[in-house]
């Protein structure tokens, strides 16, 4: 999608700080950071929002790959939150399916 911003920074055309890349799948810090550790994760390829991931195994890589950033990033033993906004009612700004990773801080629920 050659409109995408996370399709751009897939393919470092604009710059992100990367955490994590490989086998599909990348993770960069997201720019308004709202917890310590908040780290995006996509899919290298396009796909539009949950909605639109069709192929359940690339979904179940996608939260395997969310669970080594928050080890890796050293959030996983105090705990993280992993979030996917979906269409508008859901919160979803950026159309290029994503997981928040979420640490550093304890988490409050309900989400607002
Ligand atoms: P959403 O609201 O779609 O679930 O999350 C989109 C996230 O992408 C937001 O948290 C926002 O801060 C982040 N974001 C938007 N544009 C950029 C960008 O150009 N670079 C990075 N690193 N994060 C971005
Ligand atoms: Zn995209």
């Amino acid at each position: 999608m050659s409109n995408c911003i996370f399709c751009k920074i897939a393919a470092g055309e604009v710059p992100s700080q990367v955490v994590k890349k490989g086998d599909g799948m990348m993770a960069f810090k997201d720019l308004t950071p709202q917890a310590p550790t908040h780290v995006l994760v996509i899919p290298t390829t396009h796909v539009a929002s949950l909605n639109d991931a069709k192929d359940a195994s690339l979904l179940g890589k996608l939260l395997a790959f969310a669970r080594e950033v928050a080890l890796e990033t050293g959030v996983a033993t105090k705990g993280y939150r992993v979030v996917l906004n979906t269409n508008p009612d859901g919160g979803q700004t950026v159309f290029h399916l994503h997981l928040h990773v979420l640490g550093g801080r304890p988490m409050k629920w309900p989400p607002g």
